[in-house]
């Protein structure tokens, strides 16, 4: 018999055993990116955590339809509904227009995802592209009552609802008390949220549109009601993202979801705990410790998947810590497993099956990653032979995603960029630089300098390998 799946649901606080709503398939919806500048490491923790909660239903024999947004427009700088548009902000300091920045940063996104292993959502889709189904349903809330226009939007009236907190699972006056940091004299309750912005008078927004309300653009929150709604139709099984976006974010989408369709919105709600830099400290742009796969890991010479690996050693409530030291501890695991695996040799045998009931157990139990890690050690070390651990290690992967299928090429003995040389470590940086830039005539002078000192490089997916000549 197939061992139970259990999830700790933010909406109840308590593991459940999960029951799709179609037998055999599963809706997962995750909050996906706003695409004006780069995704920072503790966001990729989030997608990392997803992608681990996708693999192990798929482990358990579900078809996955996983649909993720991309916000392009309209999520504001004070992330509720004051301040600047992210995305104009963006075209204005890179003297781009909004849809080439939310082009450049979808693409580096898509980019990260790639390079983390992560597999592609079922479907993507953009805020920019479902603005007729945003209007709609804001206009069902409206004639159902739920709304009220300001003199810079249409509001919803959070007041109505009333199990507003069912998520956050705070006192109303807590939520309003979060909320109240961003003044608007306008609004009933500080908890009440846009559904529609108006363009300022006077200002020619680039991204804006007719509504029957006035020119303007959708709020942040609506855009995953709608499309939520939109392709998962009667398939919303799970939804997930940062613990970030429980107290408003989703919160929202709830209120406004339920209170237009009437129906329970989601099942399940997932949310996965942060990445603290060393010192408890959360990872932001203000904070001046915004880190990206690029800064943190690739210019140091070190995989993106050593982060993957990191991240499977903490579960995903649990806050995990960022350190450069970590990162290379956890590069050196990696490889001394990349090592372990290749030395099994080509011949996959037998799935182990006491072992495979062990790990399915583990990941079940509300994804338990780390558990699941030493079943897999225990395996490499246990009396089977070579070709039975590596069908068992290579079934583990389906779920860790590590690559472990290339474990040969990846235990190829190349040079670590932190052992190089300084003068030859700057070289081999700069030229990453210039083939960032498409600048291929400078990153080709550059691997001749690169050679005159003996050194030789190979470009491959996860950056550049270092030889000696
Ligand atoms: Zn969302």
């Amino acid at each position: 018999m197939m061992p139970k799946l259990l999830f700790y649901n933010t909406l109840s606080r308590q593991k459940e055993e999960f029951q799709a709503l179609k037998k055999g398939q599963v809706g997962l919806y995750t909050c996906g990116p706003t695409v004006y500048n780069y995704s920072h490491v503790g966001n990729l923790r989030t997608y990392l955590f997803e992608d681990f909660l996708k693999r192990v239903l798929e482990y358990n024999g579900y078809k996955v339809k996983q649909v993720m947004n991309i916000t392009d427009v309209g999520h504001l700088t004070g992330d509720r509904d004051m301040g600047e548009d992210k995305l104009e902000v963006g075209a204005k300091r890179e003297k781009k227009t909004a849809l080439e920045i939310a082009a450049f940063y979808t693409a580096a996104f898509q980019s990260d995802l790639q390079n983390l292993n992560i597999e592609e959502p079922t479907l993507w889709c953009k805020a920019t592209e479902n603005i007729p189904e945003q209007i709609a349903l804001i206009k069902t809330l409206s004639e159902k009552g739920f709304t009220y226009q300001t003199s810079d939007g249409v509001y919803f009236d959070t007041s109505l609802v009333p199990n507003y907190n069912q998520l956050s699972h705070l006192p109303l006056a807590e939520l309003k008390e979060g909320a109240r940091v961003e003044k608007n004299p306008e609004k009933k309750n500080p908890t009440d949220f846009a559904l529609w912005k108006f363009s300022p008078s006077g200002v020619k927004r680039q991204m804006e549109w007719p509504s029957p309300w006035g020119i303007g653009f959708p709020g942040w929150h609506i855009e995953c009601s709608a499309m939520s709604l939109k392709y998962l139709g009667d398939e919303r099984d799970i939804h997930c993202g940062g613990i970030d976006h429980i107290n408003v974010h989703h919160t929202n989408e709830i209120a406004q979801s339920e209170a237009a369709t009437g129906e329970k919105f989601f099942n399940y709600w997932l949310h996965g705990a942060f990445l603290n830099v060393k010192g408890g400290k959360k990872m932001s742009k203000s904070e001046g410790n915004f880190l990206t796969l690029e800064n943190s890991l690739l210019k140091n010479g070190l995989n993106p998947l050593a982060y993957r690996f990191a991240a499977c050693q903490v579960h995903y409530r649990k806050p995990m810590e960022y350190s450069l030291a970590g990162m290379k501890q956890a590069q050196e695991g990696l490889d001394s497993l990349y090592g372990q695996v290749a030395a099994l040799g080509h011949q996959s045998g037998q799935v182990a099956t006491s072992f495979q009931a062990e790990f399915q157990a583990a990941v079940n139990d509300d994804l338990n990653l780390p558990k699941a890690l030493a079943i897999m050690a225990a395996v490499l070390k246990a009396d089977l032979v070579a070709a039975d651990k590596l069908a068992t290690v290579l079934d583990f992967d389906r779920v860790f995603g590590l690559r472990l299928d290339q474990a040969e090429e990846m235990a190829k003995t190349d040079l670590d960029l932190r052992d190089l040389p300084d003068e030859i470590r700057s070289l081999v940086i700069a030229r990453q630089a210039a083939r960032n830039a498409k600048d291929w005539e400078e990153a080709d002078r550059l691997r001749q300098e690169i050679k005159k000192f003996g050194y030789l490089l190979e470009d491959v997916a996860e950056g550049v390998r270092i030889f000696k000549a």
